[in-house]
């Protein structure tokens, strides 16, 4: 006989609720805490001068660029800000398009509108990534450039992609805020494009509570990006000494900038990263292993992971056989004190309220009045029906390196449970 779900009054099979998902966080130890007190201690929290400056960001940047075998790296204050700066970095403008997925969330688009340009929304496919046949069809001659979105933790089909924009002579920015460590065919996400860019925010599998890095090969870009983040300047003239005899002031910027105190803790996790990640690798394929077979026979999907290898897995995700399937389920799991989530509401980005009134800080509705007459972009619900359908039908259990395997026992039990009752009615 099935057993009594907690959502209809029965025992839970978890007396306390698993803790927050955060993988990098959960792994936050004397390190992290080192770190800080030393810059703390020498009082000195700001990157390019102070009493006595430790180099926390130099030292970031340098563990991230070697790490990804990029020429370039340039920490600073956000995931939005490094998306900014590597569309900065590329010279995307006013009049400009440049393509994101569907499924992302909001900073991807919300950046684009930062430089000026209007997002175009693509499709995306059963891996829940941008569909590359979509976008070969969606590029004209306004795309200047596109930016790809490895979601939670799953690898882009950087193979196709890299082609598509190739062919149609647009540059490609991955925006690789979820997905730091994953690869595609042994190569890191965020080293195919023009340039690729990380968060440090608190879901991400590294984190500073707050952060951002992005990576480049290309000396100019890293020049713009450089000087935007710093009102202008370029401090590290040993960066790129061919610069030396340039003014300061040489592009008007904001600030952007890292603090000592983020990038010593971005330090400390950067050094945990391979650990995280074949942890969570551990939990996911013991936990998916288990509840496959049976959630499949159950007409549940499992997103397709382009590249088993390369997953991050920090997530598991699936699709359910209906919205109402889908609902149920995440509820009942909740009940069962094992978390879940619905990605993003169950909802394309472009369902936003803010981009589909297409509603900017700017009173001329800038940057969408950029475009005019036969140019003019509007946004629509349909616009990407496959994207609509597999948010619509989602539930994730993501997963953190700090999960013990009675932890994973829990989350196995839990799915199976409510599974025999909520997928049997
Ligand atoms: C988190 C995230 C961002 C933004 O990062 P912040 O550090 O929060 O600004 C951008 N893109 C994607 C895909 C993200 O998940």
């Amino acid at each position: 006989m099935d057993e009594k779900l907690a959502i209809y009054g029965g025992t839970p099979v978890r007396s306390v609720k698993l803790p927050g998902p955060y993988p990098g966080a959960s792994v936050y130890g004397k390190e992290e805490a080192d770190a800080v007190t030393e810059v703390v201690m020498r009082k000195s929290p700001f990157r390019y001068y102070g009493v006595d400056v430790a180099g926390k960001a130099r030292d970031f940047e340098k563990m991230f660029r070697e790490r990804h075998a990029r020429r370039h790296a340039l920490a600073c204050s956000s995931g939005t800000a490094a998306l900014i700066l590597g569309l900065i970095a590329v010279g995307v403008q006013p009049g400009d398009k440049v393509i994101v997925p569907a499924n992302s969330f909001y900073a991807t688009a919300g950046a684009v509108t930062m430089v000026g340009a209007v997002p175009i929304f693509c499709d995306i496919d059963h891996s829940m990534n941008i569909d590359p046949e979509a976008l070969d069809r969606l590029i004209d001659p306004l795309v200047k450039a596109v930016v790809v979105v490895p979601i939670l933790g799953n690898p882009c089909r950087m193979d196709a992609l890299t082609a598509v924009c190739k062919k149609h002579g647009v540059f490609l920015i991955e925006d690789a805020a979820q997905s730091c460590g994953s690869s595609f065919r042994g190569k890191l996400s965020g080293t195919f494009g023009d340039v690729g860019t990380f968060s440090l925010q608190l879901n991400k599998i590294i984190s500073s509570g707050e952060g951002g890095i992005l990576i480049m090969d290309d000396d100019s870009y890293f020049e713009r990006a450089a000087r935007f983040h710093d009102q202008g300047s370029f401090r590290e003239k040993s960066r790129l000494p061919e610069l030396k005899d340039r003014p300061n002031q040489y592009l008007i910027g904001q600030n952007y900038r890292m603090s000592e105190v983020a990038a010593a803790i971005a330090c400390e996790q950067l050094k945990k990263i391979d650990f995280i990640i074949s942890r969570m690798r551990e939990l996911k394929s013991r936990i998916k292993g288990a509840i496959r077979p049976e959630l499949e026979e159950k007409g549940v999907e499992f997103r397709t992971i382009i590249d088993e290898a390369g997953d991050a897995s920090s997530t598991i995700m699936m699709y359910f056989p209906s919205p109402e399937k889908a609902e149920a389920f995440h509820d009942a799991l909740i009940a069962e004190n094992v978390f879940c989530s619905h990605l993003y509401d169950r909802k394309p980005i472009y369902a936003a309220p803010s981009l589909l009134g297409q509603i900017s800080a700017y009173q001329n509705r800038f940057p969408f009045s950029q475009l005019t007459g036969k140019d003019r972009v509007e946004y629509h619900m349909g616009m990407c029906p496959v994207a609509e359908d597999l948010l619509s039908r989602n539930v994730m259990i993501p997963l953190a390196p700090a999960f013990t395997d009675s932890d994973a026992e829990d989350i196995i039990r839990a799915v199976r449970k409510v599974a025999n009752v909520i997928l049997a009615e």
